[in-house]
């Protein structure tokens, strides 16, 4: 049987060995009555690597961002928002379904919000108008292609969010992939908002779960909403055990995906018809443009899917890979193989 390199999404990592051991053998209690060891233990582990008082697991990256804003917000207000952010495209509209508030969408450059663009987007006190309650950073910013904020960026945009007294949530689902892109730690990262949501289960390979953090307060209140939202789970240590090995040994090797990121990108930025804007691969995203092929991303990931690659179909004519703990650098030089052979069938 054919190989396959899944390129789809680093979702699709798999527990390490090590994670399965931690899993059988984790120490638990009901963590509804707070009395998971283990979980306690991931909650406290996490909140002091972004440096917040407090942190809640939570089953998902999407319900991390839901519980931040519902704990933030109330009907009728506003959220600001990257136009093409995952709160906004990708979360089933729960920022209208479930805390009831709208959002404003705020074009970036390459997915990073500007402070300018923010700082108009404010709305001003006028009985017509909502109150603008919440400003979301996407960090890395996926539709954009896997960009991070740069830490100047941040402090701007937390400047402006603090002279109009509105606090900033940061959709960090690939928090550490900035953090090792850009240089700095996480801490410092997030010393620039006041609450965060990054994944466990993508790059970092865990199975199952997010990290909402912030402070004490905003934690409290957040794990109300959590089981409102049917996420207080009982003998959850079974989870947060590999959560931890996530988080203790899973961060420094995502410079490999990087690397394999590159590498992809720079093959297949030399075959004919696809077009990768290099300024955007930045961590383990590699976008491709594949108009000048003349075959809908539909069709280029389904030919694609014959040569043992699969990928992800991003727009009419966008196509994204994604890099992480399961493809090898051999894997990745494989898949630009099978772009290559793909489209000299469509010849
Ligand atoms: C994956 C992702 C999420 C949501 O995570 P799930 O665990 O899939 O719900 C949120 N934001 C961004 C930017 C993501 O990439």
């Amino acid at each position: 049987m054919q190989k396959r390199i899944d390129l789809r999404s680093d979702t699709v990592t798999t527990p390490t060995a090590a994670m399965r051991r931690a899993m059988a053998e984790a120490e638990v209690g009901d963590d509804v009555y707070g009395e998971d060891p283990t979980v306690n233990h991931l909650e406290a582990l996490a909140a002091e690597i972004v440096g917040k008082e407090a942190a809640l697991f939570v089953t998902s990256g999407t319900q991390g961002n839901q519980v931040a804003v519902a704990t933030q917000v109330q009907r009728g207000e506003e959220v600001i928002a990257e136009a093409q952010s995952h709160i906004f495209f990708y979360e089933a509209a729960a920022v209208a379904a479930i805390a009831g508030a709208q959002i404003r969408q705020v074009p970036g450059i390459r997915g990073v919000l500007q402070r300018k663009d923010v700082k108009d987007a404010i709305r001003p006190q006028d009985v017509h108008q909502p109150r603008t309650a919440l400003i979301t950073i996407e960090n890395t910013h996926n539709r954009a292609g896997g960009t991070f904020t740069p830490l100047v960026v941040l402090q701007e945009l937390s400047l402006v969010a603090r002279e109009a007294g509105i606090p900033i949530h940061m959709d960090g689902a690939r928090l550490f992939n900035a953090a090792v892109a850009s240089g700095h730690s996480a801490k410092e990262i997030t010393s620039y908002v006041d609450t965060v949501q990054f994944c466990l289960s993508k790059g970092l390979s865990a199975p199952v779960g997010s990290i909402l953090a912030g402070p004490k307060e905003f934690i409290q209140h957040a794990r109300q909403w959590r089981k409102r939202l049917g996420g207080g789970l009982r003998q959850a240590g079974v989870l947060a055990a590999p959560g931890i090995l996530a988080l203790t040994t899973m961060v420094e090797r995502l410079v490999e995906d990087h690397e394999n990121a590159h590498l992809l990108a720079d093959n297949l930025a030399t075959l004919p018809n696809i077009v990768v804007n290099m300024e955007t691969v930045q961590t383990n995203i590699v976008l491709a443009e594949i108009q000048g092929t003349g075959m809908s991303a539909e069709i280029f990931v389904q030919a694609l899917r014959e040569q043992g690659v699969w990928a992800s179909v991003f727009g009419p004519a966008s196509v994204r890979f994604v890099t992480h703990k399961d493809v090898t650098r051999q894997d990745v030089l494989d898949a630009a193989h099978g772009v290559a052979n793909v489209l000299k069938g469509a010849y």
